[in-house]
């Protein structure tokens, strides 16, 4: 057969590298993002399909569709004149009969199907009115080699894969690549995976596994057992997509707790958070101590600490933080606490201010005084803040994105704290953690994460988790609104108003039609004002100024607005207790986890709360199905359990923009059992490997894999 890659093709070959592939299918095949060997074989099908020889032309039925291996008696071209392309029309037998069959176009089938050939045909039998017989329409061919019979065939007479045809790439063509580009590689004896722990996992070898994904041997089974995890090449790849991803991890763990620190806390340290509760005006939880117990034992050990704080919304990781920060500023070192938005850097700035102004008498006062550092700080102050922590004068600073900028220098940043880590990408924690010498990190979530993602894409660190509320947190109640005109908002806003509470109106923002959506925001502050003339509306939308937001804010913290309309900036986080309902607008254009951070805005002093989803009128009984989810699910690891479900873990969390590897094969939610399997073994090898001889070979090996397969893979593997 022509078009087969010589023997030289590698799996390290380009695409360039490959005779059966041209310049033009090949821009096409990196239009799918298909660049060598491995990304084409790593294309599998989405589906199988069955066309193997089953009958013979007596048995064949009306309706049936069918795979045949037959002999053309004859085949000839007809020009129909009221058709553009001709008919051709051929006649085939068996040992059991003959059958006529038809092709409309394909003028090319009178070459490769002369009379006497043998081929295979694979399609669907038709009652023919006009010739009063069956007849096979527009069947797919492929000639049979008589001295190669079946092997050969990549689209007929077996169970074969069909593929997505995307950028003008048939399933055809991409069948025979696949086919081609597997039997010259035939006998790879490749393995990315380790040898010993492919036996003690049980799982298949590589190349077998990737031939079987392609082309699939014959089974008496049904063809959708291909596709459950449990096919064991599946199964395999499966567990090789997490194994790889928890190697990876592992590594980074490693370098970063072969990292030295210069200090380290003596150990015996839980005084220290009896004396930090005793300057709060409530006891911490349980869980919050756990929580500073195991940042204490960071701080104490050898190795600088990277640690997840985990917790639901309203659980008090703020406090936590807080005593991590107290932690670094009484050995002298400074702080730096990085919030996603201005207000939510206020905020904490104000909370710090606080719990530590409790402190200060015993702390000697200056040092845990925080300044606050953003784009809107400028001239004097900016060069003021910027001396202070140069010189070491300022301990702690909490601001936006500008802490990152690089002329933001510190004396000697011991810890870093960042809340709402997946609105900032690796680079930023990064840029951050290189300002002082491998500094403390602890970083903070406001929405829980489900244990999966916790396990894989977060694998590289540790983890804290906070599975306790305040006492005295009320609940919210939650509830999908039909139909939000005015009766809504008098009979179930107004009593609330008139009770002296407060309401949160969300908009989105999304940023294509962030006009469009800001008056929307606009028009609804008009509509509700006219609407409540004995109360305050207030507007909070993304495009004012950093000072104008803030005074909006601390209007409804005042109490000086009843009702506040904004688009998504009170997302991170604002604490304003006496307000007990939140209405969110075009609910269905939010993530099920953000809403649901949304929701813990609500019901924070002692008053019980309500959150109304008002979805948009285009949404879908799947868009529906979301928002139920949250009238179902108060707890937020469930709601983010099934939010990443629905989504995938590209879209949560900042996974994709992490750069890190996405799975192909393997599904977080559906697959956890062979993640925790994976990551275990990924552990141990990595901890045996330094004292085992031939482990820097399967390393070696791996990651020249890892580096084929997935881009950034170097900026991973590399500290920090
Ligand atoms: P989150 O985990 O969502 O960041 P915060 O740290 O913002 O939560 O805390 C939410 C609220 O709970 C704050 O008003 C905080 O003062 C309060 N809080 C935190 N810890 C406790 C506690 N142990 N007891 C009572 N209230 C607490
Ligand atoms: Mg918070």
């Amino acid at each position: 057969m022509s078009g087969i890659p010589p023997k030289s093709i590698k799996l390290t070959s380009g695409l360039d590298e490959c005779p059966a592939i041209g310049p033009r299918r090949r821009l096409r095949l990196e239009r799918r993002g298909i660049r060598n060997v491995v990304d084409l074989l790593y294309s599998f099908p989405f589906r199988y399909e069955d066309r193997r020889v089953r009958l013979t032309i007596a048995d064949l039925r009306e309706g049936v569709e069918t795979g045949l291996l037959a002999t053309v008696r004859s085949i000839r071209k007809k020009n129909v004149p009221k058709l553009k392309a001709p008919i051709i029309e051929a006649e085939i037998f068996d040992r059991t009969g003959d059958l006529p069959v038809v092709w409309f176009g394909q003028e090319y089938l009178l070459k490769r199907l002369p009379e006497g050939s043998q081929a295979f045909f694979f399609g669907k039998v038709e009652y023919s009115t006009f010739s009063r017989s069956l007849v096979l329409r527009s069947p797919v061919t492929e000639r049979v080699d008589p001295e190669e019979g079946l092997r050969k065939s990549y689209h007929v007479g077996r169970i074969v894969p069909v593929y997505r045809e995307e950028e003008g790439i048939s399933s055809a063509v991409f069948r025979r690549l696949t086919g081609d580009m597997l039997r010259s590689l035939w006998g790879e004896t490749f393995d990315p995976l380790p040898p010993d722990v492919l036996r003690e996992a049980g799982l298949m070898d590589w190349f077998p596994a990737i031939v079987a994904m392609h082309f699939p041997k014959e089974t008496d089974r049904p063809l959708e057992e291909l596709l459950l995890p449990s096919y064991p090449p599946r199964a395999r790849l499966i567990f090789e997509e997490f194994f790889l991803l928890e190697y990876l991890m592992t590594v980074r763990k490693r370098s970063i707790a072969s990292t030295g620190r210069s200090w380290t806390l003596p150990s015996g340290g839980d005084p220290s958070i009896d004396r930090f509760e005793r300057g709060l005006p409530f006891p911490l939880t349980e869980a919050q101590k756990r929580a500073c117990r195991e940042i204490l034992e960071d701080l104490s050990s050898t190795h600088p600490m990277n640690r997840f704080l985990l917790g639901d919304v309203g659980s008090g990781k703020t406090l936590v933080a807080a005593f991590a920060i107290l932690q670094a500023i009484r050995q002298g070192r400074q702080a730096a606490f990085l919030a996603p938005t201005e207000i939510l850097a206020q905020q904490h700035g104000r909370t710090l201010s606080q719990v530590f102004g409790a402190m200060r008498p015993e702390e000697g006062g200056d040092p845990l005084r925080p300044v606050l550092l953003s784009n809107a700080v400028r001239g004097l102050d900016r060069r003021r803040i910027l001396s202070g922590l140069a010189t070491g004068d300022q301990k702690l600073v909490v601001g936006t994105h500008a802490i990152l900028e690089e002329g933001v220098p510190f004396h000697d940043l011991g810890m870093v704290v960042i809340d709402e880590q997946h609105k900032f990408g690796v680079a930023q924690r990064r840029a951050l953690a290189t300002k002082g010498q491998s500094p403390d990190v602890l970083v903070m979530t406001a929405t829980p994460i489900p244990r999966s993602l916790a396990l894989s894409y977060y694998g590289d660190l540790e983890i804290s988790l906070i599975d306790e509320l305040p006492p005295g947190r009320q609940p919210v109640a939650t509830h999908v609104v039909k139909d939000a005109g005015e009766s809504f908002w008098i009979k179930k806003i107004l009593p609330a108003l008139q009770r002296k509470e407060q309401v949160f109106v969300v908009y989105p923002l999304i940023e294509e039609s962030e006009t469009v959506d800001a008056k929307n925001a606009m028009d609804a502050c008009a509509t509700l004002s006219s609407l409540f003339p004995a109360h305050r509306v207030g507007l909070l939308t993304g495009r004012a100024s950093g000072a104008e937001k803030e005074s909006v804010m601390e209007q409804f913290r005042r109490g000086e607005l009843d009702i506040l309309v904004a688009t998504t900036v009170i997302e991170v986080g604002v604490d304003v207790p006496n307000a007990t309902i939140m209405v969110v607008e075009n609910a269905e254009r939010f993530g099920l986890a953000q809403l649901h951070q949304l929701r813990g805005r609500i019901g924070r002093g002692g008053l019980p709360g309500t959150f109304f989803l008002v979805p948009g009128p285009a949404t879908g009984p799947e868009g529906q199905r979301r928002l139920r989810i949250l009238e179902a699910y108060s707890d937020g690891f469930h709601v983010a359990e099934e939010d990443l479900r629905m989504r995938g873990p590209g879209e949560f969390m900042g996974v994709r923009q992490s750069g890190l590897p996405m799975f192909l094969l393997a599904d977080l939610v559906r697959d956890t059992e062979t993640l925790v399997q994976a990551r275990t073994m990924a552990s141990r090898f990595v901890e045996e490997a330094a004292l085992r001889e031939g482990a820097a070979w399967e390393i070696s090996r791996m990651e020249e894999f890892l580096r084929l397969r997935y881009r950034n893979v170097d900026q991973w593997l590399s500290i920090r």
